[in-house]
């Protein structure tokens, strides 16, 4: 996690990194580890004004690229790795993940064994959440507006709304109330989780698995619970949008490639996607 390898980032960033690898992926962490690709791209625009003599030509995000992949190949050696990935909305992201280990030994590095286990607890209240299907009410969400532009453009009705939803989150209030800890020992944690940005809150106040936490996580989501699995990118999604069915789900980016090139039905059951629920 973040606060770990910190030190690490210290000491091992000396060799094998110049000075625009080391401040880009510096900048990734002073994000906390997730950091968006249009301020990615203006920390390197920034950042080349004082280094006119880059080795690496071409475009500023063929150059990133270039650079990223660089960065990785020096991570790699210590366990780490910079995923080009997709934020809960859909927009294009960094994420900094340790891929060395297993979920419980990167949580037993930042928790000790009774916070472990109430971390254990919320991510099975956020999977238990995900089992009912809501009808969709009145509060905005990112998610839904971003699902919505979406159909709206791939059909030709004007308003496009699904009705229902499915939302992998709990109240922060059920969270709280968690025995073996007290809680404000357990409001202090959700805190933590969310600086992490292995959890978010909402505004209504209900947390669920950040981007940063289902990637570092992902193994342990799919092999503990029966995650829904992005069938475009084939890894877990618990944003974007689920078939009534339950046996296909799209990441919001992954969805707007799928029906607007490829499908508006389900693989599974042949639904109308248009008519598939929000995971949000
Ligand atoms: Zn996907
Ligand atoms: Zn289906």
């Amino acid at each position: 996690m973040v606060e770990e390898t910190r030190s690490f980032d210290q000491q091992t960033l000396t060799g094998g990194f110049n000075d625009t690898k080391k401040r880009l992926l510096r900048y990734i962490l002073l994000h906390r580890g997730v950091c968006s690709h249009s301020s990615l791209l203006n920390a390197l625009r920034a950042l080349e004004q004082d280094e006119v003599a880059d080795e690496v030509g071409g475009e500023v995000n063929e150059r990133l690229d270039l650079i990223l992949k660089d960065i990785n190949v020096n991570l790699s050696k210590v366990g780490y790795s910079v995923l080009r990935c997709y934020d809960r909305y859909g927009d294009r992201c960094y994420a900094y993940i340790d891929v060395g280990q297993t979920a419980e030994t990167k949580l037993a590095t930042t928790f000790n064994a009774d916070e472990l286990e109430y971390v254990k607890w919320c991510i099975a209240s956020f999977m238990k959440s995900g089992g009912i299907v809501h009808d969709v009410d009145d509060h905005g969400s990112r998610v839904r507006d971003a699902v919505d532009d979406i159909l709206e453009r791939a059909s030709s009705s004007s308003q496009r709304r699904l009705d229902k939803v499915v939302s992998y989150t709990e109240g922060s209030l059920h969270l709280c109330d968690y025995v073996a800890l007290g809680a404000s020992r357990a409001e202090e944690l959700l805190v933590k989780l969310c600086k992490l940005k292995w959890f978010y809150r909402t505004a209504g106040g209900r947390v669920g698995l950040d981007t940063r936490g289902v990637l570092e996580l992902n193994e342990y989501l799919s092999r503990e619970f029966e995650t829904p699995q992005c069938c475009a990118c084939v890894s877990t999604t618990l944003s974007g949008v689920i078939c009534s069915c339950r046996r296909s789900a799209w990441h919001v980016a992954c969805f707007q490639h799928t029906v607007v090139h490829l499908t508006q039905e389900c693989a599974e059951c042949g639904q109308s996607l248009l008519n598939a629920f929000y995971l949000d």
